[in-house]
């Protein structure tokens, strides 16, 4: 059966080293994986059970710019790795976990502070302050097979050539294999979902004219202009 019309395109990311593109499903996003940005925010990191967002595929946006959205006053850049999935399932095992991983890549979780801060307040979903046009600025996958697992080593974001966020994945309260193991029990995942996996310390504030600099240990670094 042919569709009513044309069907919106496939969300996808360029992969290092090939010519084909990483399709993506669901971006799932988890919310204060970093001890230290979960204190920065309010919040005490050491009694939370992890919990997660989605943005949207078609949020992702990969030509090295970001346009600074409508409505909100209080934009902020978040640094994360992303983590690219070939498979998925429903109560993934720990131990199976990093089995599922097709690669990584270095991405922002664009935030509109401002609305986020007033869904909080009122109890109401973060859509509008996080899964909004062109949210997650992200690089290319960087397969598993060029660049092993990334469990450590330093990611960070400057803004203008000033260092704003740094930390270290080891960091992380909940590891990539339990981010895996805990979203498989609420939702299946599948091959072509994307996970960002949280931030460091240092959120902060962009503005037009903006140049932001995110690094992984081990992948390509991430350039966006504010524009
Ligand atoms: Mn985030």
């Amino acid at each position: 059966m042919a569709f009513v019309f044309p069907p919106p395109p496939q969300a996808s990311l360029p992969v290092v080293g090939s010519a084909l593109l990483f399709p993506v499903h669901r971006v799932y996003c988890i919310g204060r994986n970093y001890a230290e940005h979960a204190r920065e925010m309010g919040h005490d990191p050491d009694r939370e059970p992890p919990f997660f967002f989605q943005k949207n595929p078609d949020n992702l946006r990969t030509d090295g710019t970001f346009p600074f959205p409508e409505i909100s006053q209080d934009v902020q850049f978040e640094i994360e790795m992303a983590v690219c999935l070939k498979s998925g399932g429903r109560g993934i095992e720990l131990e199976n976990a990093l089995g599922h991983i097709f690669g990584y890549a270095v991405a922002l979780d664009m935030t509109r502070r401002d609305l986020q801060g007033a869904a909080k307040k009122l109890g109401r979903p973060w859509e509008v302050g996080k899964a909004f046009e062109h949210s997650a600025p992200c690089g290319p996958v960087h397969p598993v097979a060029a660049v092993g697992y990334r469990a450590e080593g330093e990611i960070s974001l400057d803004q203008n050539g000033e260092r704003k966020q740094t930390g270290d994945l080891r960091q992380m309260i909940w590891s990539v294999s339990e981010q895996i193991s805990v979203l498989s029990r609420f939702f299946e995942l599948t091959a072509g979902d994307v996970i960002l996996t949280g931030t460091p310390a240092g959120v902060g504030r962009v503005a037009r004219g903006d140049r932001l600099v995110g690094r992984v240990a081990g992948l390509a670094e991430l350039r966006i202009d504010v524009v």
